[in-house]
């Protein structure tokens, strides 16, 4: 039986919502990831998140029982500061506008990070940090108006936490452009440095990315050019799925990361249906509904992605009650 993995040599992994949910595992992943390991397909673990050093994402997954080490981790600070050294002169000094170990990395690639916009840093590089200050920003905007060039590991909008959403890295990048009227060079994903990096790094010529939100994760792999895996275990689910426009949606979709080792799910289309193993969605007067409603959870995926297909066809097509009968899949 052939597997979705068979297409591809690489598979890259966002981490939250997809390898893990705050502490604890996905369900069967490390075993799927540890499958992928046997069948010789290259790993890579992708994290926009630029507060945490690379050792402790590798301790983070190594623990959760992953096989995880430097070759295999990246993150969106390391994609950064390796851009930067390119960029800059050697010795240059940047206004670290981000946490400890971003200043550590852009050090480490023979930069001098400062603090001071009175320092005259070339460059400023802003990341999440969740101690950041009103008075580093000041700094940062006015370096930015000095004539520094602006960096930006990520921009994401927001910080899921267990108490709600909370402003992420994209938050302070807000804050300085609405003083200086510019736009950073931004790294992490849906920009394409980062996943071209992975590419890079594993020298995989037919890599699949593997995520749980649209606008970041799977907008990432279009931008990159590469296939994307959307699974159902973190941030984005059915309604995401099917609003996604052109340039936002994905090659597959799967419950979670064991979806890899599945067979692809086929879909048939024509222009007023859509059937996916066996499921089938139709349109009648810009109305998209089920002929039947599967009762188990890999059936209303199907069902889901037959709908998706159908209404990705069909712009302004009404899928509201199909996709509310699908009750098994958030
Ligand atoms: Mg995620």
């Amino acid at each position: 039986m052939s597997a979705l993995i068979d297409g591809y040599d690489a598979a890259f992994f966002d981490l939250d919502g997809v390898i893990y949910l705050g502490p604890l595992a996905v369900d069967g992943a490390a075993d799927a990831l540890a499958e992928l390991g046997r069948r010789d397909k290259t790993v890579m673990f992708v994290t926009n998140n630029a507060a945490r050093a690379a050792q402790v994402v590798i301790d983070q997954l190594t623990g959760l029982g992953f096989a995880a080490d430097d070759h295999n981790v990246l993150t969106s600070a390391q994609v950064a500061t390796a851009q930067m050294a390119r960029e800059l002169p050697a010795g240059a000094k940047v206004l670290v506008n981000g946490s400890e170990s971003l200043a550590d990395l852009v050090a480490e690639v023979g930069l001098v990070p400062v603090q001071n916009a009175d320092d005259h840093p070339v460059a400023v590089v802003q990341g999440y940090d969740p101690a950041m200050t009103w008075p580093r920003l000041d700094e940062a905007a006015l370096a930015i108006q000095a004539g520094a060039t602006w960096y930006a590991t990520n921009d994401d909008a927001s910080r899921p936490t267990e108490r709600g959403l909370v402003p992420g890295a994209g938050g302070s990048i807000a804050v300085i452009a609405g003083v200086v009227n510019a736009r950073p060079t931004i790294f992490g994903k849906p920009y394409r440095p980062m996943l071209a990096e992975a590419i890079r790094r594993t020298a995989a010529t037919r890599p699949i990315f593997v995520g749980d939100r649209i606008d970041t994760d799977i907008v990432g792999a279009c931008n990159a050019g590469i296939d994307s895996l959307l699974v159902f275990t973190g941030a984005h689910g059915k309604h995401d799925l099917v609003a996604a426009g052109p340039g936002e949606r994905p090659t597959h979709i799967g419950a979670d990361v064991r979806a890899l080792l599945e067979p692809i799910r086929g879909v048939q289309l024509t222009p007023t249906s859509a059937t996916c193993e066996g499921q089938v969605a139709r349109l009648d007067h810009g109305t998209i509904s089920l002929d039947a409603v599967p009762a188990d959870h890999a059936g209303q995926l199907d069902a889901l992605w037959a709908i998706a297909r159908l209404a990705w066809q069909h712009p302004g097509s009404d899928s509201t009650d199909a996709l509310a009968a699908l009750g098994l899949v958030r």
